[in-house]
């Protein structure tokens, strides 16, 4: 082919906006980018079919189109996928979502005096009753409540921060303490060894510089064997004595014990860190709580007051948006605090769903395939998991539908699902594409239903 005979742009842009629901500015940027590598391809030597010219943009720009924010069906059994992001909302937060996205609001607007309101003075109260603390506040997620814990608290010369060798983790994405410290001006002090840490090697390390002792959930990892750390009351006797803060990142924060919800192991709770003698406590809000990616904040009122002054503070305060969807999943646990079978939180609902619930809709959902040629279905016991940095060892009975392909390959069927729309995001095992019902909404059984049908027929 010559470089004259090559596709025009704007015909191609046509007959792709046919095709994809892309804008066509970017189809045409899309277009023009490709095009001028096959002329250099051709330039080169190359003599490519305009065919294999077109095929080759049109799936490029599927690809492309499939990276769009778009809802995905998650039959991974991870109830907080991070990737499949995290936490999913109730519908009387998303409805109150809406409501606020689409009007004004009183953010910061006092309605009864008419004059200037604080911004989320309801939340931090809500949140303060909700985890028994003098105070409470919020800030976009649970990184950056450490960094500003860690801005406040240690700067200047008196920045020596205390942590154990065996709580130095990665949380992934980016996230080690080690350098979310050095970020934050704080100088790290290493204490102990992997598996054990004991009071005397917190009593050796504080120096006249030591600004605060900080304690990190292991979230996603545990130890086990030949370990000890002292008791968070311990800590906070030693550090209350020699005059400085005890801090604790506890990752995903449970607010009700989980572990009689499911059988899983028990997540810590911030109320419990505080009764323990935490100063502050930080945890998301998009993990175990269900709600909106935020930080929490709680504890003693001076340290929050003063963090809530940091410039930084500006920096990664909450929009209106996370704070609606976070004041109505706090509601929504005052409310249901007497009866948790109640709550509206998804994340919650799934996890305290009954295995004998999920079979009766995975059978319903065979029943209804009509007879395919194209795969073995089966109904099989597997293990849903909590995800998200949370509970690593937790293994929640679940209930998945196998397919087994006999027509097509498994890594077509399993490619197939996640480009359908709404896509569909399962696991593998052995010869098998399985969709554990645990993370999967009743809602949904009747498209995972219409696009195995359509799939394997
Ligand atoms: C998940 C996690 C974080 C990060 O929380 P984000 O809200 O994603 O910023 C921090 N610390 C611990 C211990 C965690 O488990």
């Amino acid at each position: 082919m010559s470089l004259r005979e090559l596709p025009s742009v704007e015909k191609l842009a046509n007959s792709l906006s046919k095709v994809t629901p892309l804008p066509k500015p970017l189809i045409i940027g899309f277009i023009r980018r490709e095009l001028d590598n096959w002329r250099q391809q051709i330039i080169k030597g190359d003599d490519p079919k305009r065919a294999d010219i077109e095929t080759s943009i049109t799936e490029k720009i599927n690809h492309f189109s499939a990276s769009r924010l778009q809802p995905v069906i998650n039959g991974t059994g991870v109830l907080i996928h991070t990737n499949l992001g995290r936490s999913p909302l109730g519908q009387t937060a998303a409805s109150a979502l809406q409501k606020i996205a689409t009007g004004y609001s009183n953010l910061e607007f006092n309605l009864p005096e008419g004059t200037r309101g604080k911004r989320a003075e309801y939340l931090e109260t809500a949140l303060a009753c909700l985890l028994d603390a003098p105070s409470a506040t919020v800030v976009n997620n649970c990184a950056a409540a450490l960094v500003i814990i860690l801005r406040h608290l240690a700067n200047g010369k008196k920045n020596e921060v205390i942590v154990s060798r065996g709580e130095l983790v990665e949380i992934g994405g980016g996230f080690r303490i080690p350098e979310i410290l050095e970020t934050s001006g704080a100088k790290l002090v290493e204490v102990g060894a992997t598996n054990k840490t004991h009071i005397s090697d917190y009593e050796k390390a504080i120096t006249p510089n030591t600004a605060l002792i900080l304690k990190v959930h292991r979230s996603n990892f545990f130890i086990g064997g030949f370990t000890a750390e002292p008791h968070i009351s311990e800590l906070s006797q030693l550090a209350h004595k020699n005059g400085f803060p005890l801090v604790e990142d506890i990752g995903s924060g449970a607010i009700m014990n989980t572990d009689e919800l499911a059988p899983i192991d028990h997540e810590p709770t911030p109320q419990a860190a505080l009764r323990n003698g935490i100063d502050l406590v930080c945890f998301s809000g998009d993990k175990l709580l269900g709600g909106p990616q935020s930080g929490i904040i709680a504890g003693n009122t001076d340290l929050i007051a003063g963090i809530k002054k940091e410039p930084f503070y500006r920096a990664i305060r909450c929009d209106k948006l996370i704070l609606t969807v976070l004041q109505e999943s706090i509601d929504e646990y005052l409310r249901t605090q007497a009866d948790p079978s109640q709550t509206d939180i998804p994340t919650l609902k799934n996890l305290a769903e009954p295995t004998e619930n999920l079979k009766l809709r995975a059978q319903n959902i065979i029943k209804k395939i009509s007879k395919t040629s194209k795969a073995d279905i089966s109904i099989i016991s597997s293990t849903a998991t909590t995800g998200g940095g949370t509970m690593p060892t937790s293994q929640i009975p679940s209930i998945a539908i196998a397919i087994k392909p006999t027509g097509i390959s498994l890594n077509k069927l399993s490619r197939t699902l996640r480009t359908s729309t709404p896509a569909i995001v399962g696991y593998t095992e052995q010869d098998k594409l399985c969709l554990d019902l645990r993370t999967i909404f009743p809602w949904q059984d009747k498209d995972i239903t219409n696009k195995l049908t359509e799939t394997l027929n």
